[in-house]
């Protein structure tokens, strides 16, 4: 009823998604979407799951079994 209400300012910069780049959501801060959210963590998880077991002594490329190619 007076004026100018549908200006929000917000109270702190918004971060872009680390994912995709677009604004992220309170909801799924910092991500855009709950996708995102999902893609970054199943990332972080596939990531963690790699690590070997005491074998960093060389570099060996990791075997990439029972992927499909197309
Ligand atoms: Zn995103």
């Amino acid at each position: 009823m007076s004026g100018n209400d549908a200006v929000v300012t917000p109270l702190r910069p918004r971060r872009p998604c680390p994912e995709c780049g677009r604004p992220s959501l309170r909801e799924t801060y910092p991500f855009c979407s709950k996708r995102c959210k999902e893609v970054d963590l199943n990332r972080w998880l596939s990531g963690a799951y790699v690590i070997p077991g005491g074998d960093d002594e060389e570099e060996a490329p990791a075997p990439e079994a029972g992927k499909p190619q197309d």
